[in-house]
């Protein structure tokens, strides 16, 4: 077995760094195209010229709202080569970065991200992930390097919708679960190997700083405020869960979420919310301790995170209809094959209802 860890070259994080970002990527190249939202571009822009022109730095900006596709991947390469782009710089949210991704591995060129939310770990990975034209799942595009820069400022993240930050949180809590599945499996994690101490430290260290600071930095980033919770818990979200992921590995709780993705009503569940409850569905499949278990959802409780299908969006929660998810989420190349025993759609059905039910308990007995 062959020990593997891979990560972002360099990862910036604190309150304000924007306004340096010519300081810290002058050493990629001069020319920079960005891909950006329309939100995430207006937030960033006056913020990054100043220091762009200090450091002779040129720069392009390209407004994408579409979807991670690989004709939006082509395209955007074309416009980047008429610009003689030699760094793509991803501005945004999970959708863009990993369409700057694959744009950069079309072009082999130099890759910053700035997230402008932390609603997911995609920032630091090497892995982007593509949908058809009709938003199915097409592929895991996995870069032949990981992020040169990921750049992260802190205000610019608790400023945004505080949807966005717990949703972050959601996708953080299965990092460690999802690492020790594959530990106990000998998985493979995303680079071919198998973990190292570090990848898996760091995705313990992810759920011990959620447990400790998750619900004060919640409430920090309810009022737009920088805490030193806020702090940690955004290195949580973008930094820790992405090393953790990326060089541990995923297992049922993202192949759960998948599976709940495909149900009618989670259309508009962001990605961490639909893990959140994917840990859950997780546990219980694991068969893990009642206290653990109720800690998970006691913290989901607290920062508003998803604990029952209701809240996600899903009305019908029929065993035939949630029998679709199931079998979604054993489809062949998900990562639910990476845990430690064999799985069915039946014991992953079985694992959605009973999480479910511990979660709608919570909403009848809030105090226990
Ligand atoms: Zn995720």
């Amino acid at each position: 077995m062959v020990k593997i860890m891979i990560a972002p070259n360099r990862y910036i994080q604190g309150p304000g760094v924007t306004k340096e970002m010519g300081n810290y990527v002058s050493h990629l190249g001069s020319k920079f195209f960005f891909i950006g939202g329309p939100t995430a571009v207006s937030i960033v822009t006056d913020r990054i010229l100043a220091s762009f022109r200090e450091n002779s730095l040129d720069c392009h900006f390209e407004i994408f709202s579409g979807e991670c596709t690989r004709s939006s991947a082509a395209e955007l390469s074309e416009k980047a080569r008429n610009f003689g782009a030699d760094v793509i710089a991803g501005v945004g949210g999970g959708r863009v970065i990993d369409t700057a991704k694959a744009v950069s591995h079309e072009l082999n060129s130099g890759l910053v991200i700035l997230p402008t939310i932390a609603s997911n770990d995609a920032p630091c990975s090497a892995l982007s992930v593509q949908y058809t034209d009709s938003h199915v799942l097409d592929r895991f595009l996995i870069l032949r390097r990981n992020p040169d820069v990921v750049l992260v400022d802190s205000k610019i993240i608790a400023d945004a919708p505080t949807r966005f930050f717990v949703a972050g949180m959601g996708d953080a809590l299965a990092t460690w679960f999802e690492a020790s599945t594959c530990t106990k499996s000998n998985a493979k994690n995303l680079p071919g190997g198998v973990t190292t101490c570090a990848a898996l430290n760091l995705a313990r260290l992810c759920y011990d700083i959620l447990m400790e600071h998750g619900v004060s930095a919640k409430l920090a980033v309810d009022q737009d405020a920088v805490t030193p919770a806020v702090e940690m818990v955004i290195e949580a979200n973008i930094f820790l869960s992405g090393l953790g992921f990326e060089s541990s590995g995923l297992a049922a709780a993202h192949g759960i979420h998948e599976g709940l993705h495909a149900l009618e009503g989670a259309e508009r569940t962001l990605h961490g919310e639909l893990v959140a409850f994917g840990t859950i569905a997780q546990l219980v499949m694991e068969n893990y301790s009642r206290k653990e278990i109720d800690r998970v959802i006691g913290f989901c409780n607290a920062v508003g995170l998803p604990v029952t299908l209701r809240q996600l969006g899903v009305v019908d929660i029929s065993p035939d209809n949630l029998m679709k998810a199931a079998e979604v989420a054993c489809m062949e190349g998900l990562t639910t094959h990476n845990s430690y025993f064999e799985i069915d759609p039946e014991l992953i059905l079985g694992a959605i209802i009973g999480a479910n039910a511990l979660g709608e308990a919570t909403q009848k007995n809030p105090g226990g």
